[in-house]
C-alpha cells in the first residue's frame, strides 16, 4: 500500500513521472530513489556510463519487469499500481496490458517478426492489440512506412533489409500504435556506422514536425545536444546532472558529467 503517493496526477500531468523510484538487483541498487519528470512533446535523452541505469529506466517504463519501491506514473496514471479502496496497490496484468499500450519502445536490434513483411510487423499489434479493422491498420502502416521513407519496401522480409530500413519499420511499427510516450534504447549501436544518418534523419523528423513525448538513451552525443530539450545525466542510479544541451555540454557542473563527457566527446 502506498499511502504516501496521489492515485493520479490531477490536471495537466507530466506525460511521465519517476517518483522515488528504486529498482534492485539483488544486493545492486540500480535506480536509487529516481525522481523524472518527461512533459508532454518533451524530448529527454538519458547519457551517463555503462551500467548507471539508464536501460533500467525504460524497461521499467515498458514494465517488463517490476519496481521495488516508488510508482511511475503515465499520462498522470500510475503504471506500475492502480487504486483500489483510495489506495494505490500494485497493478493486475490487466491494468499493467491497458497501461503498456501508451508506450511505444524502439529498441538496439530492432527486434522485428522475422516472418512478416514490413507491413505486416506494423499491422500486428494495432489488429490484434487495439482490435483496429484491416482496412485501418493497413492505411495507417502504409502511411507510416512511407513517412520513414520506405513505401517501396512495405512487402519485404526482414532479412531483405538493411538494418539500418530494419530500424525505420521498427519506428514505423512502434508509431503504428499510437503511444504516448515513445522510448529510444541506443537505437543505431548496432547499425553500420553508414546507415546510422538515415535513421537519425527519422528521428529528427518526429522530433520536429510531429509532436510526440520522447525519451531515448543514446551514445550519440552530437545528436542527443541537437534534439533534446533536456538532458540527463545518470550516474549510479541517479540523475547527477540534468539540464538544457547548452548547460550540460557547454558548462556541466557536476565532476562526474565533466569525466564522462571528457571521455566520450
Ligand atoms: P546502462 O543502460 O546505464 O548501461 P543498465 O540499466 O542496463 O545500465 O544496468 C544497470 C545495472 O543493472 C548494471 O550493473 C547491470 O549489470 C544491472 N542489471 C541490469 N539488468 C539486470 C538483471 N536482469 N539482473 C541483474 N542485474 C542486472
Amino acid at each position: 500500500m502506498k499511502e504516501n503517493f496521489p492515485l493520479n496526477l490531477g490536471s495537466n500531468p507530466p506525460m511521465v513521472r519517476f517518483s522515488k523510484v528504486t529498482k534492485r538487483y539483488g544486493e545492486l541498487t540500480v535506480l536509487d530513489s529516481l525522481d523524472l519528470d518527461v512533459k508532454q512533446n518533451e524530448i529527454v535523452s538519458i547519457i551517463g556510463p555503462s551500467g548507471s541505469g539508464k536501460t533500467t529506466v525504460l524497461r521499467m517504463l515498458m514494465t517488463l519487469e517490476e519496481i521495488n519501491d516508488g510508482v511511475i506514473y503515465v499520462d498522470g496514471q500510475p503504471l506500475t499500481h492502480m487504486s483500489q479502496n483510495n489506495l494505490l496497490i500494485k497493478a493486475n496484468e490487466a491494468h499493467l496490458r491497458k497501461m503498456r499500450n501508451n508506450i511505444g519502445m524502439v529498441f538496439q536490434h530492432f527486434n522485428l517478426f522475422p516472418h512478416m513483411t514490413a507491413l505486416g510487423n506494423c499491422m500486428e499489434a494495432p489488429m490484434h492489440v487495439l482490435g483496429m479493422s484491416r482496412e485501418e491498420a493497413l492505411a495507417r502502416s502504409e502511411e507510416l512506412l512511407e513517412m520513414v521513407g520506405l513505401a517501396d519496401k512495405i512487402h519485404e522480409h526482414p532479412a531483405r533489409l538493411s538494418g539500418g530500413q530494419q530500424q525505420r519499420v521498427a519506428i514505423a511499427r512502434a508509431l503504428a500504435m499510437r503511444p504516448k510516450v515513445l522510448l529510444f534504447d541506443e537505437v543505431t549501436s548496432a547499425l553500420d556506422p553508414e546507415v546510422i544518418g538515415e535513421v537519425l534523419n527519422v528521428i529528427r523528423s518526429l522530433a520536429s514536425e510531429h509532436s510526440l513525448t520522447m525519451l531515448m538513451v543514446t551514445h550519440q552525443m552530437g545528436f542527443a545536444r541537437e534534439i533534446s530539450d533536456r538532458i540527463c545525466f545518470f550516474y549510479e542510479g541517479k540523475i547527477a546532472e540534468e539540464g538544457t544541451p547548452q548547460q550540460i555540454f557547454e558548462d556541466p557542473q557536476n565532476e562526474r558529467t565533466r569525466q564522462f563527457l571528457s571521455a566520450v566527446l
